[in-house]
C-alpha cells in the first residue's frame, strides 16, 4: 500500500530541513526522487547522502518563483526520468517584520517562494501526472495557515493561501486521478526556524510551552506523512490540510 517503486517524485526544497526528511522518506519507500533548489552544491550533498544509503535521488537547479526556470526544471524531470507522479511543494521563506514594515519587495518575495512556486510547480506537473494516469501534489503549509502572528503577514497570507490552492487543485484535478492534499508542520528544528529563534524573543520557550509533545519537532517527523500522501494509501483522500504539530493546533 505504501509501494512507490517505479514512481519520480520531484521535492521542491528538497535538499534540506523538511524537504530531504520526506525526500529521504519518500525514497525509501521506492521512489527516485528529484532534490530542486537554488543552492547546486548543497543539493549535491544531499544527493550523495541519500545514495551512499542506498536510494535513488538526483538534483535539478532551479528557482521556482521563475517561470521559466520552472518548466525547464519539469522537462528535464521528464527527460530524465519519463514521467513525474508526486510532486512536494515544500520551498519556502519567511522574513519576520510587522505589517507596517514590510516592504512590498519582502511581501513578493515571500509569496513568490511560498505560493506562487506551488502555482508554478503544480501546473506544470498537470500534463505529466494526467498522462501518467495518476498523481500526488503535497503542498507543505504551516501552523501560519491557521494562526495569525504578529511577525509574520506575507508569510501567514501565503500558507493561508496555500490551503484554498490545495483545495482548488483538489476539486479541478480529481477527475484525473490526481489528489492535492496540504501538510502543516508545528515547530521543527530547520535552518529555518532556527533563524526565527534568534529573531523572535520568547518563540522558542511559546513554541515549547503550547506543544503538548513537550519538544519541537524533527524533519524525520515529516517523512510519514509525506510516503501516505504519496501512496496509493490515500487515494480516496484529496484536499485536506493534516497538521503534523505534535498537537499544538488542538491545544
Ligand atoms: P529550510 O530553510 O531548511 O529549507 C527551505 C528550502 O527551500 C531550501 O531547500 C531552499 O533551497 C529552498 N528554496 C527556497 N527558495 C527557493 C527558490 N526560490 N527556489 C528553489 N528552492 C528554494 O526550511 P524548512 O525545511 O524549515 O522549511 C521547508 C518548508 O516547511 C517551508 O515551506 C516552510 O515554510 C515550511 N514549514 C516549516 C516549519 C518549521 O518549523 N521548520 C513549520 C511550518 C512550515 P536553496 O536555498 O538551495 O534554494
Amino acid at each position: 500500500m505504501f509501494d512507490l517503486s517505479g514512481k519520480t517524485a520531484l521535492v521542491t526544497g528538497g535538499n534540506g530541513g523538511i524537504g530531504l526528511a520526506m525526500a529521504r522518506g519518500l525514497a525509501r519507500s521506492g521512489a527516485s526522487v528529484v532534490l530542486v533548489g537554488r543552492d547546486a552544491a548543497k543539493s549535491a550533498a544531499a544527493v550523495e547522502a541519500l545514495k551512499a544509503q542506498g536510494l535513488k535521488a538526483d538534483a535539478v537547479e532551479a528557482d521556482v518563483t521563475d517561470e521559466g526556470s520552472v518548466q525547464r526544471l519539469i522537462a528535464q524531470v521528464l527527460e530524465r526520468h519519463g514521467a513525474l507522479h508526486i510532486l512536494v511543494n515544500n520551498a519556502g521563506t519567511n522574513i519576520r517584520k510587522p505589517p507596517q514594515d514590510l516592504s512590498l519587495e519582502d511581501w513578493n518575495t515571500v509569496l513568490d517562494t511560498n505560493l506562487t512556486s506551488a502555482f508554478l510547480c503544480s501546473r506544470a506537473a498537470h500534463a505529466p501526472m494526467k498522462a501518467a494516469g495518476a498523481g500526488k501534489v503535497i503542498n507543505i503549509g504551516s501552523m501560519m495557515s491557521i494562526f495569525g502572528a504578529p511577525y509574520a503577514p506575507a508569510y501567514g497570507a501565503s500558507k493561508g493561501g496555500i490551503v484554498q490552492f490545495t483545495r482548488s487543485l483538489a476539486t479541478a484535478w480529481a477527475a484525473d486521478n490526481i489528489q492535492a492534499n496540504a501538510v502543516l508542520p508545528g515547530g521543527i528544528d530547520t535552518e529555518l526556524t532556527r533563524k526565527a529563534r534568534d529573531q523572535v524573543q520568547g518563540l522558542n520557550e511559546r513554541v515549547l510551552a503550547r506543544t503538548p509533545a513537550g519538544r519541537w519537532g524533527v524533519p524525520p517527523d515529516l517523512a510519514g506523512i509525506a510516503v501516505f500522501l504519496a501512496s496509493s494509501a490515500s487515494d480516496f483522500i484529496t484536499g485536506t490540510a493534516i497538521p503534523v504539530d505534535g498537537g499544538y493546533s488542538i491545544a
